[in-house]
């Protein structure tokens, strides 16, 4: 049992191809500059990487241009676009409709097309996505996974923003939070790790990547998060400045008589790791320039620590207590040094790292807590690919079982 899972960005198809019962892709690609003079494609299939280059006007050319080579005689892995039994989409917003993976209908392209104003960089390039697949794929289950999905359960004291009511019956400007793929799975798989019920655990995620967002998981449901109306607020990130004083962005708008566009662009593109350091989005980067004694880069570092360390104190009060820290995404999975600095001090909360367990490099689920601590931490793997994957078999099956 295929699966293919599409994830296309402003002007990129991501895919990977599963295999159900295996979590490892069985290929994986990218097509990017889609629409430009030239596009690049790259698949992978085991450690074999193939490369091509030329130009593909559309989304569906580009899908067409995946399932070309997924088929393809000498290098392919199925013998046609049939053995592809569902394609698993990742839409970034749902809006307040959908707090769950859902087949896709024409009813459910209209909604996705009706938050295209939330997400416009987002749900757009989403739904060619879909289109394409619908029209190349056609009888081909097809379902898609939300980002905002696992943050409905947030109440309306969490996710209004004290702003004039009628913005949000206007325009539905509210906290959706994003990651949420990301955080259901790992909150899920601490459980299971720990062997307890999710209904007995006050779990508190970091999704640590490129976008950061923390989320107060409470019996298995998100009950606050730090992404708000779009991925921009909350945590310092690679290049978006998260939590800012709106009126230091008017301030600034004035001064420097800046466009809503360039504006955006600093705030999204130009802040974060990369504008405080002025050097670099990537964390590591940023660890080996403060190593070296560089202001700038320590205090990127520092300022990125402790965002994350005074969510984490605020979730704990607002869960009332903390069981399980879980620590996950590019940073979260491999930067022993900021998870440590992040939990130091955190003895209020009767929660304490084994300094040896979390140096100890590895690629798996672990737990990273001293034995005898009452709180526990653990660095748990995301891969929202697969859990797309995992999540549109899900919806197939019942779909078959009926
Ligand atoms: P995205 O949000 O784009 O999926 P990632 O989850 O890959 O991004 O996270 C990117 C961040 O994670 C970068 O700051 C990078 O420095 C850090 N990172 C990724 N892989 C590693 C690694 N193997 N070792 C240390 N840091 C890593």
């Amino acid at each position: 049992m295929n699966i293919l899972v599409i994830n296309c960005g402003s002007s990129s198809i991501k895919y990977q191809l599963f295999e159900i019962k295996k979590k490892v892709p069985l290929a994986k690609g990218l097509i990017e500059e889609i629409g430009k003079v030239n596009s690049f494609q790259t698949h992978w299939i085991g450690k074999r990487i193939i490369k091509k280059k030329g130009k593909i006007v559309h989304y569906q050319q580009g899908l067409e241009r995946i399932l070309d080579f997924l088929t393809d005689k000498d290098n392919g892995l199925i013998k046609d676009t049939s053995e592809i039994s569902a394609v698993g989409h990742r839409v970034v917003h749902g809006g307040e409709k959908y707090f769950e993976p859902i087949l896709i209908n024409d009813k459910v392209m209209e909604t996705i097309r009706s938050y295209i104003f939330l997400a416009p960089l987002h749900n757009y390039p989403n739904l060619m996505g879909i289109e394409a697949a619908r029209s190349l794929l056609a009888g081909v289950p097809q379902v898609a996974v939300f980002d905002t999905a696992f943050h409905q359960t947030l109440s309306p004291k969490v996710f209004l923003y004290a702003l004039p009511y009628e913005y949000y019956e206007k325009y539905r400007i509210r906290r959706y939070g994003f990651h949420g793929t990301s955080h259901r799975y790992v909150a899920y798989e601490a459980a299971k790790i720990l062997k307890k019920p999710l209904k007995d655990l006050r779990i508190i995620t970091c999704h640590l990547g490129n976008g950061c967002s923390i989320a107060a998981i409470d019996k298995g449901k998100s009950i606050d998060t730090s992404m708000g109306f779009t991925p921009l607020e909350g945590l310092v990130m690679g290049t978006r400045c998260g939590d800012i004083d709106a009126a230091a962005v008017l301030f600034l708008m004035r001064k420097e008589k800046l466009e809503i566009n360039q504006m955006d662009n600093i705030l999204n593109k130009q802040s974060g790791l990369l504008g405080i350091s002025g050097l670099s989005n990537d964390l590591r980067e940023i660890q080996r320039e403060a190593q070296k004694g560089n202001q700038r880069a320590k205090l990127a570092l520092e300022i990125f620590i402790y965002r994350v360390k005074k969510y984490i104190g605020a979730y704990s009060a607002i869960l009332g207590g903390l069981d399980v820290l879980v620590f996950t995404a590019g940073i979260g999975e491999n930067q022993p040094h900021v998870r440590s600095r992040i939990c130091q001090g955190l003895g209020f909360l009767e929660i304490y790292l084994d300094e040896r367990e979390n140096k100890t490099p590895s690629k798996s689920a672990r737990l990273i807590s001293a034995e005898t601590s009452p709180g526990k931490i653990l660095v748990i793997p995301t891969n929202e690919e697969a859990i797309i994957a995992h999540e549109t078999w899900q919806v197939v099956r019942r779909l078959v079982a009926r």
